[in-house]
C-alpha cells in the first residue's frame, strides 16, 4: 500500500469512529430521556429512592454532558481518549444511578451491560474489557461497601452474605461475558467491513487502471452497444478523427462518424476520411464485444492513422520503379554500345579505300552479323517490355515439347556429348499459346544445354496433377551460384560472355501472361532445375 493509501485509510477510519461516538452520544441522550425520564414521569419505586432529589440531579447531568459531548466531538482531535472519558463517566453515573435507587436491589444494574456492549462496538473488543472490569470493580465495591452497611441504604429485604456473593458474581460473570460476546461480534463485523472495503478499493483500481490503458493507447479505440450507439471514445481516437468525445458519446455511429457503416462488417479495412479538411488514411478493424458468459454486448473498433505509412510505402515504390527503370536502362545502353563500338571500327576500316577487297568483305559480314546482334536484341528486349496478349487456342503440349528437344539436339551450342530423355504423363491437351509457349521452351532448353559444355544429361519431363500442367527442364550442367538465385528471372542479367541475359525474363513473363509460376532449384556443380506450373483452364480462357 502506498503512503497516500495509508494515510487516506486512517482518515476513513477517524470518521467512521467519530460517526460512532455520535450514534453513543444520542443513544445515550435517548435512553436518558425515554428511561430515567418515563419513571422520573411515572415515579416508579420513586419513594423507595433514598435521594429522591439525585435522580432528577442525574438527569440533568447527563443531558448537560451530552451537551457538552455533542459541542467537543467536532472539535477533538484525540477521539479515543474522548471516547473512553465518556464511556468511564458512563461508568461512574451507572454506579451513581444503582447507589440511588437501592443499591443491591436496584433495576438498573442492567446499565453497566448496557455500557460494557457499547464499548465494544464503539471503541474495540480491549474496551469491552477494560470497561467490564471496570465496572466489575466498581459494583464489587458498592454492594460490599452495602453489605457491612457503610451505605445509608435501607433494604426492605433481609439478606444474607451469600446472597451478596452471588450477586456480585453473577454480574462480574455477565459483565465479562457480555464484554466477550458484543467484542467478538463487532471485530467480526469490523474485519468483514473491511474485507469488503479491501474488494472496493480493488475494483475502484482496477477500474482506474483499465481507463489508464484505453487512454494511453496510440491506436484509436471506440466502443458502442449492440445498436451502435458509441460508449467510449479514447484520446487517441479524439486526435485521429478529429473531434470531441463529449460530442460523439452516447450517439450512434454512423450519425456522427459516417465512415463507420452500421451494422458493420467484421474485416480489416482502409478508408480514406477527410477530418477538418485533411485527407486522412485509416485501417480500422473492428470485432464483437462480447460479456464472459459469450453474449454479445456490442462492438469493439480500432483504428490507426496510416497516412504516413502509404505515403512513406508510395515513396519508396517509386524510389525502387525509378532505380529499377535506371539500372534497366543502363544494362540496354551497355548491351547495345559492345556491337555497336564493333560496328563502329568495321565501318571506319572500310572507309579507308586501301583495304584489300578480301578483308573488305569479311568486314562487311562482321558489320551485317553486329547489326543483326543489335536487331536481336531490342527485338528481345521488346518481347519482354511489351507483353502482347496471349492466343490461346487448345494443343497438344508434347508434340510441341518434342519440337523444342529435336531442335535442341543439333544447335552449333550442343557438341553431341549431351543425352536428351524425355519422360512425358500420357497425352496432355492444354489451352495456351503455343508459340509463346515453344519460346519458353526454347529458352530453357538452349540455358540446359549452355550449362553443359563438358556433356551431361537433359531430362524434359511433364506432369498432370488435379488442377495444373507441369514441365520440368532437369539438367546436369554448372548449376546456378547462391547469390545469382535471385537474379536469374532480371532482364540482363547474364553470366555467360555473349548472353543477353534476356532469356529467362521473357520466359517469366509468358508464363506470367498463362497466370502460371516458374520455379528454379540449382545445386552448384549438380544441376539445375526449372519448373513452369501452368493451371489448367478445362477449355476456358
Ligand atoms: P543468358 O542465357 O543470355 O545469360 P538468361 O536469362 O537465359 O540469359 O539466363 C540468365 C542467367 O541465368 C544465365 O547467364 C546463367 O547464369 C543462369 N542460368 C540460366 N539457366 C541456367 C541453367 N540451366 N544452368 C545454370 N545457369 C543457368
Ligand atoms: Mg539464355
Amino acid at each position: 500500500m502506498t503512503r497516500e493509501h495509508k494515510l487516506k485509510d486512517i482518515t476513513e477510519d477517524a470518521k467512521a469512529f467519530r460517526k460512532r461516538l455520535k450514534a453513543l452520544i444520542g443513544f445515550r441522550a435517548a435512553f436518558v430521556t425515554l428511561l430515567l425520564g418515563s419513571s422520573f414521569i411515572f415515579k416508579a419505586g420513586y419513594d423507595r429512592f433514598q435521594h429522591p432529589h439525585a435522580f432528577s440531579y442525574l438527569i440533568a447531568a447527563l443531558y448537560i454532558l451530552t451537551f457538552v459531548y455533542s459541542i467537543l466531538i467536532e472539535r477533538i482531535k484525540q477521539l479515543y481518549i474522548f471516547a473512553y472519558t465518556q464511556l468511564i463517566l458512563d461508568v461512574v453515573f451507572g454506579i451513581t444511578l444503582i447507589y440511588i435507587t437501592g443499591g443491591i436491589e436496584s433495576w438498573f444494574s442492567f446499565m453497566l451491560v448496557l455500557i460494557v456492549i457499547s464499548s465494544s462496538i464503539v471503541i474495540d473488543k480491549r474496551a469491552g474489557y477494560i470497561i467490564a472490569t471496570l465496572s466489575s470493580f466498581f459494583y464489587g465495591i458498592l454492594i460490599n461497601l452495602q453489605f457491612h452497611g457503610l451505605l445509608s441504604l435501607n433494604s426492605g429485604k433481609i439478606m444474607e452474605v451469600k446472597d451478596y456473593l452471588y450477586n456480585i458474581f453473577i454480574h462480574i460473570v455477565s459483565f465479562y461475558l457480555v464484554a466477550y460476546l458484543s467484542g467478538y461480534l463487532s471485530s467480526r463485523l469490523e474485519r468483514t467491513v473491511k474485507k469488503l472495503d479491501e474488494k472496493a478499493t480493488d475494483l475502484r483500481e482496477l477500474e482506474f487502471f483499465n481507463k489508464e490503458v484505453i487512454e494511453s493507447l496510440p491506436s484509436g479505440l471506440f466502443t458502442t452497444d449492440i445498436s451502435g450507439k458509441l460508449l467510449t471514445f479514447n484520446k487517441a481516437a479524439e486526435k485521429i478523427i478529429g473531434c470531441e468525445r463529449d460530442s460523439v458519446i452516447g450517439r450512434r455511429i454512423d450519425e456522427v462518424l459516417p465512415y463507420f457503416k452500421f451494422p458493420f462488417v467484421q474485416c480489416r479495412r482502409e478508408e480514406v476520411i477527410k477530418t477538418n479538411g485533411v485527407k486522412k488514411v485509416i485501417g480500422f478493424q473492428i470485432t464483437p464485444l462480447k460479456d464472459i458468459n459469450g453474449n454479445n454486448k456490442g462492438f469493439i473498433g480500432i483504428f490507426q492513422d496510416l497516412t504516413d505509412l502509404k505515403r512513406y510505402e508510395a515513396e519508396i515504390k517509386r524510389k525502387e520503379k525509378l532505380a529499377a527503370i535506371g539500372e534497366l536502362s543502363s544494362n540496354i545502353a551497355h548491351e547495345i554500345r559492345n556491337p555497336l563500338a564493333s560496328l563502329k571500327g568495321s565501318i571506319e576500316m572500310l572507309k579507308d579505300g586501301t583495304i584489300p577487297p578480301d578483308n573488305r568483305k569479311r568486314l562487311m559480314e562482321i558489320a551485317l552479323k553486329e547489326m543483326e546482334c543489335l536487331n536481336r536484341i531490342i527485338t528481345d528486349f521488346l518481347t519482354y517490355s511489351k507483353p502482347s496478349q496471349p492466343e490461346i487456342r487448345r494443343f497438344e503440349l508434347h508434340s510441341i515439347l518434342d519440337e523444342t528437344t529435336e531442335l535442341l539436339k543439333n544447335v552449333e551450342q550442343n557438341k553431341g556429348n549431351i543425352s536428351i530423355k524425355k519422360k512425358y504423363a500420357g497425352r496432355l491437351e492444354i489451352d495456351a499459346d503455343p508459340q509463346k509457349l515453344r519460346q519458353v521452351f526454347w529458352n530453357l532448353g538452349i540455358n540446359a544445354i549452355e550449362a553443359m559444355p563438358k556433356g551431361g544429361e537433359l531430362v524434359v519431363s511433364t506432369k498432370n496433377t488435379d488442377d495444373t500442367i507441369e514441365i520440368i527442364f532437369q539438367d546436369s550442367g554448372a548449376g546456378i551460384a547462391k547469390q545469382d538465385m535471385e537474379r536469374v528471372f532480371y532482364p540482363f542479367f547474364t553470366t555467360k560472355e555473349s548472353g543477353t541475359g534476356l532469356g529467362l525474363s521473357i520466359a517469366y513473363r509468358i508464363i506470367e501472361e498463362h497466370s502460371g509460376k516458374i520455379n528454379v532449384e540449382s545445386n552448384p556443380g549438380v544441376g539445375t532445375t526449372f519448373e513452369v506450373i501452368l493451371p489448367k483452364t478445362d477449355g476456358k480462357t
